[in-house]
């Protein structure tokens, strides 16, 4: 059922077996997977079925750490959130993402990738998505394109699938509309967590709209699935007794805010003979269960990353023509030198998506008068990378060049200054770890459930419980972490 909250009276409390703030992608299959569990839902969501700029200015705040965006111009407030603008970039993470990783503070989760695969495969569902195949043997198999040689074996090539790109908004507002158990109120902002006198539970969701109407939510359970930085902000700015927020006790909501940072075009690749390359291009193939668009990118092997004790990373291939009078990073004569006879017809660039280390200094906080037309605090992010991770990223990229040129396929200029890259760092839209998972409740806030530690019928659903942000994209891993959260809250309260 779809329903408006400014026609809820004011005061009125719903109630509901579990209640879900936030209808993204996290929300929304949340919603799906448990109306197939039979339960009585409540979804909030603060916007429309359309954008609307007064619910927009909602998300407004300050950018003190990297500033390379507005906080709301990166991610929607409407009925699917930002799927609203994603681009579809699918891909499961590694086995070793979820591991502790000796070198990375604060890596491994405690959850396996072997616990999530069947819920991978659910999520491919939902993001319209197919076979769950990302062996890049089987898909260069089906599309015939030719995988770069690694005579060293340090080059490792891999796959991204693409969706759509899915518009959960759009895709599933008629099966939402039609759910006689879920109950989706439109331009509902949940503005307070209310805790019981003991702080162990939550007491209701307190809601309010643009206009002015304000109810509560009582359940059994209930789910922020707000986005990776909403859901910290609203957990610091609820229950006014506690003075550090909601399941805040290890001080960690907000902190370990990571993105992706995307470095374009930050290595010039002269080929020197002709390499067919066409596999690293958007191209469909022929899977068991339908054609599906692939492309392939380059990174550095498993071993290769411990070895060096260097975070993952994606490199796309396109191609580039490094034109004479170029200015800005690309530093064209440097690059000209590297270029002979007919290397000029061969010029690519690498489009770098990185991993960053969980770094606590990276994060959310609130700014304390500044609030917003509901009375919220704003917040300030203060986006970092770890000093590791410029360094390592230009060390994976000066090893990418030594492997090409081993294999006699050219070279690789990187733009460099001492041991660092230089380059603009700018973000993918992926908002995450502000509500990490973790097995001990002084290094998290969520346990293996995306339950808090502290609050016995609190969850978070999305990239904000993720314990470190791999070099895959985000949204297949949070719609399969809301899939076994569904999974997990079907088997309790039935
Ligand atoms: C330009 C762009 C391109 C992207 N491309 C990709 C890609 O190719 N691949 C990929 O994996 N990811 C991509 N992403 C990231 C992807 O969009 C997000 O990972 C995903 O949408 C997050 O889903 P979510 O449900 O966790 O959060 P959101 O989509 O942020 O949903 C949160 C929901 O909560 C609602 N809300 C917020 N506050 C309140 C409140 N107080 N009360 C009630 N409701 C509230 C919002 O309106 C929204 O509907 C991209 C992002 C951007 C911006």
């Amino acid at each position: 059922m779809l329903l408006d909250a400014n026609d809820v009276p004011t005061g009125e409390t719903l109630s509901a077996d579990v209640c879900i703030a936030g209808a993204g992608a996290a929300g929304i299959t949340l919603a799906l997977a448990l109306r197939d569990a039979g339960l009585e839902v409540i979804l909030l969501e603060s916007g429309d079925f359309e954008d609307d700029a007064n619910t927009q200015a909602l998300y407004r705040g300050t950018m003190s750490g990297i500033d390379t965006w507005q906080l709301d111009g990166h991610r929607w407030r409407l009925f699917g959130g930002s799927t609203s603008r994603w681009a579809g970039w699918c891909r499961p993470m590694h086995p070793f993402d979820f591991e502790r990783r000796a070198y990375i503070d604060k890596s491994g989760w405690p959850i396996s990738y072997d616990d999530l695969v069947p819920f991978y495969e659910r999520a491919h569902a939902r993001v319209e998505l197919a076979d769950f195949i990302y062996d890049v043997d089987r898909i260069q198999a089906a599309s015939g394109r030719p995988v770069l040689e690694s005579p060293g074996g340090r080059l490792r090539t891999e796959v991204f699938q693409y969706s759509p790109p899915t518009r959960f908004g759009q895709k599933y507002r008629a099966d939402l509309q039609a759910a006689e158990n879920v109950r989706v109120y439109l331009h509902a902002n949940v503005g307070n967590i209310d805790l019981t006198s003991n702080h162990a539970e939550v007491r209701r969701f307190e809601c309010m709209t643009l206009q002015g109407v304000r109810f509560d939510v009582e359940a059994r359970s209930f789910v922020l699935a707000l986005g990776g930085v909403e859901n910290a902000r609203l957990l610091l700015a609820s229950n006014a007794q506690l003075p550090d927020g909601v399941a805040n006790s290890s001080g960690n909501v907000g902190c370990y805010f990571m993105e992706h940072p995307h470095y374009k075009g930050v290595s010039v690749w002269v080929l020197s003979r002709p390499t067919d390359l066409s596999f690293y291009k958007l191209h469909e193939i022929d899977l068991p269960q339908g054609r599906v668009r692939v492309q392939g990118v380059l990174t550095l092997a498993q071993d290769v990353l411990e070895g060096e004790g260097l975070v993952d990373f994606t490199a796309s291939v396109s191609e580039a023509a490094i034109v004479p009078g170029d200015t800005g990073p690309i530093d064209a004569e440097q690059v000209r030198s590297l270029i002979r006879d007919r290397d000029a017809e061969r010029v690519y660039q690498l489009y770098v998506r990185a991993e960053q280390r969980p770094f606590r200094d990276s994060r959310v906080t609130l700014r304390t008068g500044d609030k917003d037309s509901l009375g919220m605090p704003r917040v300030d992010l203060n986006w970092r990378l770890h000093p590791d991770d410029n360094r390592g990223m230009r060390r994976a990229l000066e090893l990418v060049g030594a492997e090409l040129a081993a294999a006699g396929l050219g070279r690789l200029w990187t733009s460099t200054q001492g041991d660092e890259l230089s380059w603009v760092t700018n973000p993918g839209g992926h908002h995450m770890g502000t509500a990490r998972m973790s097995e001990d409740p002084k290094e998290g806030v969520v346990d293996k459930h995306c339950r808090c530690h502290d609050v016995e019928n609190l969850y978070v659903a999305g990239s904000a419980v993720f314990a470190t942000g791999a070099a895959s994209n985000p949204t297949l891993t949070i719609v399969a972490l809301a899939e076994r959260l569904a999974q997990h809250l079907g088997e309790e309260l039935r």
